[in-house]
């Protein structure tokens, strides 16, 4: 970035054509504003000299969660469902969103840690496996720092044990819901084993004795927060108007500046956030 003391005044890029030359831009500009997304907003900023407490920090990242329902008399047409159009918002509240989301064939032979016989099994199941699964609000925040490679941040994140309790919960929940639909078995994949359950006892059992996150698969597609927006440079990267604070004309609008987790897909929140710090910086600007 091109610094005047507090205030950025653009950027200064550096890369090579395909023949090798070395090819060098500036574009001077009186507003800058960093949208490289959660992972990597807060590593150009640290790269670029900023120093402030919560950046990087706040990472949250709605883990997500899957159940199988396994039903014999019951032939899906995956291919021809829009399957995440439909979920159930109401534990939403109390940070469980579930949504439908199947994955194809080739995803599902690798969600079983299965082997021989049973692996065949569980793949040509396929057809008559219902997929669904569910988000939550997480309370643990992990932490985005330059790593090792230029390329890539280090990205730090552990489940506490309140997310550990709803992920099960939602595990269950979903649970509930298949053998309810008339499922035979239930599957609950994990890192290193695939549990199933014939009734809502077993699926007790087996959350029971579940101890770590290591236990589920878990996934995660929304990371938030890592230059959220705050009242101050104490709880926070960029003010009200996404500015970041002690510098001029320093704006991150993406999701890094969204205080997370939301509780529910972020992509509307995020556009909304950045076309209303657009307009505001279109305003003082003009
Ligand atoms: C598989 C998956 C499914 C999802 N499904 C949903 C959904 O159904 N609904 C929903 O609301 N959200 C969904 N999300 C989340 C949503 O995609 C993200 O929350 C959203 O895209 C984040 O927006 P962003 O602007 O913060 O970052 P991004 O969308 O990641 O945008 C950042 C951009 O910056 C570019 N960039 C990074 N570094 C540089 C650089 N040095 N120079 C130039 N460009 C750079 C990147 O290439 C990228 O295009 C999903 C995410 C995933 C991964």
């Amino acid at each position: 970035m091109i610094k005047q003391g507090q205030r950025i005044e653009g950027v200064k890029a550096e890369g090579r054509t395909s023949d090798g030359k070395v090819r060098r831009l500036t574009v001077r500009a009186r507003a800058t504003i960093v949208s490289m997304g959660s992972f990597l907003s807060p590593v150009f900023l640290m790269r670029n000299g900023i120093k402030l407490p919560q950046l990087g920090r706040q990472l949250s990242i709605h883990p997500c969660g899957v159940a199988l329902g396994y039903f014999p008399n019951r032939t899906f047409d995956h291919a021809r469902r829009i399957p995440q159009g439909f979920g159930v918002a109401d534990l939403a509240r109390e940070g469980l969103m579930f949504e439908g989301g199947t994955i194809p064939l080739l995803a599902h032979g690798m969600m079983s840690s299965l082997a021989g016989s049973a692996y065949t099994r569980f793949v040509e199941n396929y057809p008559h496996t219902a997929y669904f699964g569910f988000m939550i609000r997480d309370t643990s925040r992990g932490r985005v720092r330059p790593g090792p490679h230029p390329d890539f941040p280090l990205i730090t994140y552990w489940m506490n044990n309140t997310d550990l309790s709803l992920f099960k919960r939602g595990i269950r929940e979903l649970s509930r819901m298949y053998l309810a639909a008339g499922a035979e078995e239930v599957m609950i994949p994990g890192l290193r084993h695939m549990a199933v359950a014939r009734n809502e006892n077993e699926v007790d059992k087996y959350l029971a004795k579940a101890r770590s996150p290591r236990d589920f698969t878990i996934s995660a597609y929304h990371p938030l927060g890592t230059c959220q927006m705050g009242v101050n440079e104490k709880f926070g990267v960029t003010d009200a108007s996404l500015q970041v604070f002690g510098t001029e004309g320093l704006y991150v609008m993406d999701g890094s500046s969204v205080p997370g987790p939301l509780g529910v897909n972020p992509q509307v929140t995020i556009m909304a956030l950045a076309t209303r710090g657009a307009r505001q910086l279109g305003k003082k600007l003009a």
